[in-house]
């Protein structure tokens, strides 16, 4: 048994899964929230057991990994906080350094932290939560696995922005790309249903939550994402706007006498997207609910939404000279065969189309073409945990063979 534990640490919540990686069983989950603020509470799940909820102060993240490695032991889940082999930690931007998952040394946090400047409002608490951990398990090796390092196979012709080249040189003001272990584990998965080579493959993967990208995977590599920069640009999501014009940056400071600040990290980011085009919510949930009441507003969020994925999938369809598969995962892409059905919706020119009844699943891995259909559509759970779980104990099991060899020398 190997067990790594998975830390996605976000600025006052904590998610956490212990994964027995000999038999990728998950073995407890759970999340920690509000922390530093009133009403915080650990949520922890033990494999085959019952939710618990405990509400209780928690200061800070120093104080949310310490519970959550108290409720680990006092649950069973382990005898001791030394059963935890490795703990793999999710960090947002990786830049341009970060390739793959890396051990952690100090070099290794130190870059980390040079790509404060790229994702001010993620990378700070993915820091922080290495930190606390390092401290509360010395000895145990922490592993940073980077959203952005399967992106780093696209090449410059997709990555570089029309802009002066030498605010790349000097800023690596550039397309990065986000949610990389999602897209690479639905393609692996995608791979594995359609019983062909990943090299052989070429795939759009559809990431549909609250955050949302899609990629174009050819080979079982990244060559082109709708994220950029940052996670802002693209597709419209829950509340941040996707692609809009960047004129309309300043035009929005003029009139609304806002600073750059408030219209990038609030209003684009907070406010936008499907939130802000119906007014109503940022949960599809709730505007699929409300669009078949007849509220205008969430009936255009929806159709503003759903023209823009298609948009991305015949321009990577273009870029990939067609597909052999089309995924959809994430909360709105593995749950709502409503929004699956509308984006699928006249593709039959790209041989891709959904079957009714197949479509009619949530939650679970189906092929949903039609009969006919030369490009087949799946739906595939995603699972970044495991993704985090598999490249931390790789890197680890390296690093303490090397320790090994090392000692013997
Ligand atoms: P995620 O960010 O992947 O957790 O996805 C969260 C989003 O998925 C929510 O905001 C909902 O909009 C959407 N979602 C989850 N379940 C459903 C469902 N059954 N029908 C429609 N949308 C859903």
């Amino acid at each position: 048994m190997v067990f790594v534990l998975v830390i996605n640490c976000g600025s006052s919540s904590l998610k956490y899964q212990l994964i027995d990686i000999s038999g990728e069983k998950v073995l407890a989950k759970g999340l920690v929230e509000r922390i530093g603020m009133s009403g915080s509470a650990l949520i922890h799940q033990s494999a085959g057991r019952e939710k618990i909820s405990m509400e209780q102060p928690v200061a800070d993240h120093q104080k949310a990994v310490e519970l959550v490695l108290t409720a680990l032991v006092d649950t069973g889940v382990v005898d001791s906080m030394q059963a935890i082999q490795a703990v793999g930690h999710r960090v947002v931007h990786g830049g341009e350094g970060f390739t793959q998952g890396v051990l952690v040394k100090d070099d290794v946090l130190a870059g980390i932290k040079k790509c404060i400047d790229l994702a001010p409002l993620h990378n700070p608490p993915n820091i922080t939560g290495i930190e606390v951990c390092a401290q509360l398990m010395p000895g145990v090796p922490q592993v940073a696995v980077f959203d952005t390092a399967f992106h780093q196979t696209i090449p410059q012709s997709s990555y570089i922005y029309g802009l002066p080249y030498e605010l790349y040189e000097k800023y690596r003001i550039r397309r990065y790309g986000f949610h990389g272990a999602s897209h690479q584990y639905v393609a692996q998965r995608a791979a594995a249903m359609l019983g062909k080579p990943l090299e052989q493959l070429r795939l759009i993967t559809c990431h549909l939550g609250n955050g949302a990208s899609i990629t174009a995977v050819a080979a079982g590599q990244s060559r082109a994402t709708s994220m950029g920069l940052t996670p802002l640009e693209g597709l419209v999501m829950g509340t941040r706007c996707g692609d809009v014009d960047p004129a309309i940056v300043a035009l929005i400071m003029e009139k609304e006498g806002l600073t750059p600040d408030q219209v990038v990290n609030d209003l684009l980011n907070k406010k936008s997207g499907v939130l802000g085009i119906s007014g109503l919510s940022s949960d599809f949930r709730d505007l699929e609910q409300a669009a078949s009441q007849g509220h205008p507003r969430a009936q255009l969020a929806l159709e503003i939404f759903i023209n823009r994925v298609k948009e991305y999938i015949g321009a990577y369809a273009a870029l990939l000279n067609g597909i052999d598969a089309l995924i959809f995962t994430a909360g709105l892409g593995e749950n709502s065969p409503s929004i699956r059905q509308q984006i699928c919706r006249n593709m039959d020119y790209l041989g891709l189309a959904v079957d009714n009844t197949k479509n009619d699943i949530r939650g679970q891995e189906a092929d949903i073409s039609a009969t006919g259909a030369t490009v087949r559509t799946l739906v595939i759970p995603t699972n970044e945990e495991l993704m985090i779980a598999r490249e931390t104990e790789k890197i680890a099991v390296s690093y303490q063979l090397s320790a090994v060899s090392k000692g013997r020398g």
